[in-house]
């Protein structure tokens, strides 16, 4: 039995060892920079360094990197020995204050979106002090923001740690007027719970569209899908088992809160949620996550597919943000209290987010486009691309109540006035759950459903964070200048439910009738990522107001979505291409090949029916003149798109002309594959897939 209180975090520099390890006065003046984001000096850096290379060591690295995470969506690191030459041909191990706080990458191979020329293409990492350094595979990982040399963002994380710090500042700005003094600091929380699929790696490796695209371009729907409903939380596969074992483990001792681990909707889909700890350290922990999806995987013969759709017709993945925000002192500020006094703010933090996802429901749809998401936002299982919330039903009456002025009559029949009586409690238990609705509030945070499985969390949280400052600096604004508080307060949360209650939905977001419905009440239904992309900058304001981005790197950003977009189809098609070219063709070819051989023989003899070979042989030919035509027509448009003026043609290309003839291309592709013998089939089927990991 392993002892898991000790495993976790044993590979962390965290603040037990630091405590344990640095001098007192250099744990304080560490400990202050981390709670107040005060400058590290060189001198308290050094020793710092100096303990870490020391414990890491230790635990047998070699090696330190600055791990980054640039606007790939992924994370990057550069590895670095400790060895240093110390006369006479041997060696120290040495880590500076000034290795630990900065680093210099060569920048130009990462996406900048414009931002720098290659020429000046130096670009730095700063240690981010709120999240702790840890051992991987033998090298001391330091979690870092990377920046231009003139300071503009190029990753995720500086964004991320400036919206927490937007919404830090105004949502104390209220705890303030409720008179609340003791509280510091106000932490956006979160807890991401990450869906993905394991498939036999032998299988996988013979899919070149799994291997280039993360997903299938072809396949027929397999015999039996998900109907059942015979997947989710089922009992779990011992090889699916080992590997969840596996991964928690190591998760575990990177200091993870791994917690919860299920079957999930569709065959071979599982799911892994952590417990909730701050934004920042929450993305750092889901890039962790999904880098050792992989590679867990990969030692037990698997491979994890994280792509938002890896097979049609089949549910897809995506990564539930469960966000809340929180004072430093633990409480919970989206948690309705027990006192009149605690639910007058629990309510106005509550409108306040009312009011942000409706004003912003298009930098919440933008935060978590991508070309593969296209094909999951709005498919049955996914919430659509309509953004609107759930609250259920009781704490929907009680807004309802208090837009009318009046009285709520809860189930315990109380009369309820805002700062006076106290709010009833609400179920929270599953029967009062919408799984349809995008952003639900499930008792004391909200659930967002649209960011797909494989995309940073960094950018819906930046997007929810910043919306949320910016409405809880409004009300700030107007409270501060009220003479009457108690007064101003219900006017307050009155005009905003009146304002905003259109964003409310509680029924199934699945039906047509919503989104007919939604768009008379006026809210948007961005259906892919080049309709969603303007608002960007459109609403990029927004940012540019709270400090979280400037202009260029809002233009910068817009870029690289339009660009990730264009190569994630371009990717795709060529991927396609060559699978028919190579694969398909050739098994068709032999096929037809076998069926003529028969035929030729059995009419030399003359005494045998050959209905079946030649109707075959008929169906099977005539879909592969489609095949090849639709062929040339997508290498054809393939060739024009090339010849696009610029980024946001070529994209505009790709959406409607690309993504179409791939489509007619896969259908004619996925007839055949019914009707020609598996043995000529080139690649694994769904059913192969999808039930290949026992
Ligand atoms: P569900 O029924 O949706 O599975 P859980 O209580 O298991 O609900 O929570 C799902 C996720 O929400 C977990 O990652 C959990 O840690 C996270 N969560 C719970 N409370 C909060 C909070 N206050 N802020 C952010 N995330 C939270
Ligand atoms: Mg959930």
């Amino acid at each position: 039995m392993k002892n898991i209180p000790e495993l976790f975090g044993s590979m962390v520099f965290n603040e037990t060892v630091m405590h344990a390890r640095l001098p007192k006065d250099i744990y304080k003046a560490l400990k202050k920079t981390m709670s107040k984001g005060t400058h590290l000096e060189l001198d308290v850096a050094n020793v710092v360094a100096n303990a870490m290379k020391d414990w890491a060591v230790e635990k047998g690295a070699t090696h330190f990197t600055h791990w980054f995470q640039p606007l790939t969506g992924i994370t990057a690191e550069k590895h670095e020995s400790f060895i240093s030459p110390s006369g006479n041909g041997n060696i120290i191990m040495e880590f500076s204050g000034k290795e630990l706080i900065r680093g210099e990458p060569d920048a130009s191979s990462f996406p900048s979106g414009g931002l720098r020329c290659t020429f000046e293409a130096r670009g730095y990492t700063v240690w981010d002090i709120t999240s702790f350094a840890f051992i991987k595979n033998g090298t001391l990982y330091i979690p870092t923001a990377f920046c231009a040399y003139n300071g503009e963002s190029l990753d995720m994380k500086t964004p991320l740690l400036r919206s927490m710090e937007a919404l830090n500042t105004q949502a104390l700005r209220i705890l303030r007027l409720f008179g609340n003094t003791t509280a510091q600091r106000v932490n956006a929380t979160v807890g991401a719970e990450q869906e993905y699929f394991l498939v036999d790696k032998a299988a996988y490796l013979q899919r070149p569209d799994l291997m280039y695209a993360g997903r299938t371009l072809f396949g027929a729907p397999p015999v039996k899908g998900q109907e059942l409903d015979d997947h989710y939380f089922g009992s779990i596969k011992p090889r699916v088992s080992m590997f969840m074992q596996e991964l928690e483990e190591e998760l575990w001792k990177l200091g993870v809160y791994a917690k919860t681990k299920h079957d999930e909707v569709a065959p071979g889909q599982h799911e892994m949620a952590p417990i909730y700890t701050t934004t920042n350290i929450a993305t750092d922990h889901n890039q962790l996550t999904m880098e050792l999806m992989k590679s867990i995987a990969d030692k037990h013969g698997l491979a994890c597919l994280l792509h938002e759709k890896p097979f049609s017709g089949v549910n897809g993945s995506g990564k539930h943000n469960n966000w809340s925000i929180s004072t430093d002192k633990g409480t919970n500020l989206l948690e309705p209290g027990e006192t009149p006094h605690e639910n007058a703010q629990f309510l106005l933090f509550l409108v306040a987010v009312i009011k942000a996802v409706d004003c912003y429901q298009d930098l919440l749809r933008v935060s978590v486009v991508s070309a593969g998401n296209d094909l999951r936002l709005g498919a049955n299982e996914a919430p659509p691309a309509i953004v609107s919330m759930f609250l259920g039903d009781e704490l929907t009456a009680i807004l309802d109540a208090i837009e009318a002025g009046v009285d709520y009559q809860g189930a315990d029949r109380q009369p309820m006035e805002i700062g006076v009586t106290a709010l009833p409690h609400f179920p929270k238990d599953a029967t009062d759950r919408n799984r349809t609705s995008p952003f639900a509030f499930t008792g004391n945070k909200f659930e967002f459903r649209m960011p797909g499985a494989m995309s940073s969390i960094a950018e819906p949280n930046i997007a929810l964070n910043t919306a949320v400052a910016e409405v809880l600096a409004q009300f700030a604004d107007t409270l501060e200048n009220e003479p009457d508080f108690n007064a101003g307060l219900i006017r307050l949360i009155k005009t905003t439910i009146q304002a905003h209650k259109r964003i409310i939905f509680n029924g199934n977001n699945y039906s047509e009738e919503w989104a007919a419905e939604a768009q008379q009440r006026g809210l948007s239904n961005l259906k892919n990522t080049l309709d969603a992309l303007p608002a960007l900058t459109a609403q990029g304001a927004l940012f540019v107001r709270h400090g979280v981005f400037d202009e260029t790197e809002i233009h910068s950003r817009h870029h690289i979505r339009m660009e990730c977009y264009c190569k994630t189809i371009t990717i795709e098609a060529m991927t396609m291409r060559d699978m028919i070219k190579g694969g398909i063709i050739p098994g068709c070819v032999d096929y037809q090949n076998e069926l003529a051989k028969l035929l030729k023989r059995k009419k030399e003899c003359g005494a045998f029916e050959s209905v079946l070979e030649e109707r075959l042989l008929a169906a099977i030919s005539k879909n592969c003149t489609h095949l090849i035509n639709k062929l040339d027509t997508l290498e054809a448009l393939m060739e024009d798109a090339g010849k696009c003026d610029d980024t946001e043609a070529h994209a505009l290309f790709c959406r409607e002309h690309i993504r179409t003839a791939m489509e007619e291309l896969r259908a004619v592709a996925d007839a055949l594959e019914t009707s020609v013998a598996k043995k000529h089939w080139p690649f694994p089927s769904y059913s192969d897939l999808l039930y290949s990991v026992l």
